[in-house]
């Protein structure tokens, strides 16, 4: 290899990440996590303002789901579900479903996006075994994020996250979060051509943490019904406590027919994935050899995740959570009110539970939005860390969500840290 290629010392290619950038940067390597805290490899402590990218839900290092995996790692690592089962995998599904009423099938998958794949494919087939094939479309939101693998993406929002890959996508039909008379339209336009509308209830995450309006997942489900479409609902980010409820669906009372379930679902701890759904829909693929779902991840349902997942589901049943989600979620509001609303870069905060978008902006007056080579979003992040917190933006949306675990204090201390690094953006 010609010298100036080298890679030097470090072998990574990170995720979502400017690499120009990662290698000029100081490099956060963390060697452990406890509790809400992660610690790097000189012993700095941050407040883990994001729950690791929002799957982490009681905290790092909680004995009770450490334990689980030790004990399910001495005794079955791996056995696959395609066409055997096995103890933990059963355990899981039978402990979910009361968190899940009307729903009675749960497949296993490994990460978020898989799960949202194994969403659509399981409608449009669904449609297809009820002899209803031209039934093929799928709606889906403005600004939507569904994962990063090619489906998720095609039904993902335009932007950057999609548009370079555009060439290897499908067209979906979209509407908008703030008006459930856009998807009428779109549904009286397209009758008889949807196989299912896929949304993210209440928060919209990746989009830059949009709030809908109370309402909004009813008046979808009712959509669905009047016009005998699937409702697909992708909990991946809001599932598992972090709007106040275990679920937002369950914040307005809908039984959608599929639910996709990640981050969360092992407390943050291993990666697995879950599509559920009802009985109806798992009917329509019994029969015939080519009834059956075309679909299968080597790790899918894997006893140690699922041992994770279970521990997890041991610590939302010992205790009210969502009562202390939403406890620390006012307190949090109180917070955000206090020290950052009014900051000048502030454009608008939008919170639900402990889901938070803190929106910057060049005026706040007409939203004008700020330049993107400003890099304010990043540039408070980073500027957190020395107050001790890691958090993430989306462009120019600071993001906090952080563990249901989370203290008053580290609330507060979030909170501190990102007006500390608002006040350390260049003003022009
Ligand atoms: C993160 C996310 C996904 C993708 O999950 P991965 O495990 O990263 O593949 C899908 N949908 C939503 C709403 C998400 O926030």
């Amino acid at each position: 290899m010609p010298a100036d290629q080298s890679p030097g010392d470090y072998p990574l290619w990170h995720p979502f990440t400017q690499m120009a950038r990662f290698e000029r940067e100081p490099r956060l390597v963390v060697a452990r996590a406890e509790g809400n805290r992660l610690i790097d490899t000189a012993g700095n402590e941050y407040v883990d303002g994001v729950a690791s990218l929002w799957a982490n839900v009681h905290g790092h290092s909680h004995p009770h789901i450490v334990g689980a995996i030790q004990e399910q790692a001495a005794k079955l690592q791996h056995s696959t579900l395609l066409g055997i089962t096995h103890e933990p995998a059963i355990e899981l599904g039978r402990r979910l479903l009361p968190h899940l009423p009307g729903r009675s099938r749960v497949f296993f998958s490994e990460n978020g996006a898989s799960a949202v794949e194994v969403a659509l494919k399981m409608a449009v087939q669904y449609q297809a075994n009820r002899g209803r094939p031209e039934r093929n479309r799928i709606a889906a939101l403005e600004m939507a994020y569904h994962g990063d693998t090619l489906g998720a993406v095609s039904v993902g929002g335009e932007g950057p996250f999609r548009d370079v890959y555009e060439p290897l996508l499908f067209e979906p039909l979209r509407f908008s979060s703030a008006s459930p008379a856009s998807l009428r339209d779109l549904l009286t336009t397209h009758a008889g051509e949807v196989a299912a509308v896929i949304i993210e209830p209440r928060v919209q995450g990746a989009g830059g943490m949009i709030v809908a309006p109370e309402g909004h997942i009813a008046a979808v489900r009712a959509l669905c019904d009047e016009f005998d479409t699937l409702l697909i609902a992708d909990e991946v980010a809001t599932g598992f406590g972090k709007t106040g409820a275990m679920f937002a669906c369950d914040l307005e009372g809908v039984t959608p027919d599929l639910t996709v379930l990640g981050k969360g679902i092992t407390g943050g701890y291993l990666p697995l994935s879950a599509t559920v759904t009802t009985e109806e829909v798992y009917r329509a693929f019994h029969g015939e050899e080519g009834r059956k779902l075309f679909h299968g991840h080597t790790y899918a349902g894997n006893p140690i995740c699922c041992a994770a997942a279970l521990a997890s589901l041991d610590l939302f049943e010992a205790d009210d959570l969502h009562a202390r989600t939403r406890e620390r979620a006012a307190l949090l509001a109180t917070l955000l009110a206090e020290r950052i609303a009014d900051h000048p870069l502030v454009g608008e905060v939008r919170q639900q539970g402990l889901m938070t978008g803190i929106e910057l902006v060049a005026d706040r007056d007409t939203r004008e939005p700020l330049p993107p080579d400003r890099e304010a979003g990043w540039r408070v992040c980073l500027a957190a860390r020395d107050r001790g917190v890691f958090i993430r933006p989306l462009g120019d949306v600071i993001v906090l969500m952080p563990p249901l675990s989370i203290e008053e204090d580290e609330l507060a201390q979030i909170c501190e840290a990102v007006a500390y690094g608002l006040d350390r953006v260049p003003r022009d």
